[in-house]
């Protein structure tokens, strides 16, 4: 091993349940918290120097780790820098999304009500190009700066980001999000914290969130993937964000699969796209009920669901989808 990046800051088998949303998953054998992103680079040049495999993390609030954890490097982004001037935000990956959310509020610029209750980082959101209540992250992206697979630094405007339905080309590349930068519409305060306080409230209401989970397990059907036989059966629930899909949570109730438990973990009664770590669930659990929907759903109305959560820590034949 090169100790020349100090591994001392490197911590040695974090429980990494403490982050993830979902509270489930085994240790990390070496985990590292980067303040800057200097220590991301450092970080990232010492893991391909050892030959370690290593994984960037955010808030952990799309992730399933398996309960034996990950045999790497995990470096936790907590780049926290941002700048709000003129209508324009420049911000690093590891800003909580809750932060820009309520910031930009206070200023009165009206571009992030959307996100309301949103958890996670900038940097899993710009991944995942998040989406909710018809926004998206992409929506007053100008610019993303990333660290490419040959460890360059390079700047993306918005159109060579390659956004899609929570897709973006640094998905596709596995490339690393180091910071982004914002527009915004100058607005009315009061009306933009209201927006964002009724998607907070809308969640709270709707969504499961007295449990442990990781949000939404399967992206919403793209209507265009429904089979012709089947799709009046779902004409009434047909919505478009961002464009025409059935929801998964309605593909899934109707499927009759609400309160489907696996262990401890168990197809959410109240929004049925989620899956709840209901009682110490382990990632088995959660893995075991993902196979059981996507086959009901598939034997029921010939839908293919598709994982919107990402895994860390399985062996590839334990991969849900490719
Ligand atoms: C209660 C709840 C509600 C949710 N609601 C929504 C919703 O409405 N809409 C929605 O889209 N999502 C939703 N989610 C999912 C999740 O919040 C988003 O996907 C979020 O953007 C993930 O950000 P994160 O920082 O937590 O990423 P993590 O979970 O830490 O990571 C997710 C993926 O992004 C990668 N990643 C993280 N940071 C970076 C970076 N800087 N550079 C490159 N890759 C990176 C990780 O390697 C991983 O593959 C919800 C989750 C929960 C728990």
């Amino acid at each position: 091993m090169n100790f020349q990046f100090s591994i001392s800051n490197f911590q040695k088998n974090v429980p990494l349940n403490n982050h993830t949303t979902f509270k489930i998953g085994g240790p990390a054998k070496y985990f590292f918290a980067a303040k800057t992103k200097e220590d991301i680079i450092q970080a990232i040049n010492w893991a391909k120097k050892n030959d370690l495999p290593f994984f960037i993390l955010g808030g952990g609030s799309n992730m399933v780790v398996s309960d034996k954890g990950f045999n790497g490097l995990v470096i936790k982004i907590q780049t926290t820098n941002y700048k709000l001037q003129a209508a324009r935000l420049h911000a690093e990956a590891g800003v909580l999304i809750e932060t820009l959310v309520r910031e930009t509020g206070k200023l009165g610029l009206s571009g992030f009500e959307w996100a309301g209750g949103l958890p996670g980082t900038l940097g899993g959101a710009i991944r995942g190009n998040a989406g909710a209540f018809g926004g998206e992250i992409k929506d007053n992206i100008i610019e993303v700066e990333a660290l490419d697979n040959k460890g360059r630094i390079r700047k993306f405007s918005k159109k060579q980001c390659r956004f899609s339905y929570r897709d973006s080309i640094f998905k596709d590349k596995n490339w690393i999000i180091l910071s982004a930068i914002f527009v915004f519409k100058n607005g009315d305060g009061e009306k933009i914290k209201e927006a964002a306080r009724e998607h907070i409230n809308y969640r709270k209401e709707r969504h499961p969130l007295e449990y442990p989970s990781a949000g939404s397990v399967f992206k919403n059907c793209d209507l265009k993937d429904v089979p012709i036989n089947i799709r009046n059966f779902f004409k009434d629930v047909v919505k478009t964000d961002p464009f025409p899909v059935v929801p998964a949570a309605a593909i899934i109730a109707r499927a009759g699969l609400k309160g489907l438990r696996a262990g401890g973990a168990e197809v959410s009664e109240k929004h049925p796209n989620y899956i709840v770590n209901k009682d110490n669930a382990r990632a088995v659990d959660v893995l075991k009920l993902i196979k059981m929907v996507k086959k009901k759903v598939k034997e029921n109305f010939g839908i293919k669901l598709e994982e919107e959560i990402q895994l860390l820590g399985f062996s590839s034949n334990n991969l849900l989808t490719k």
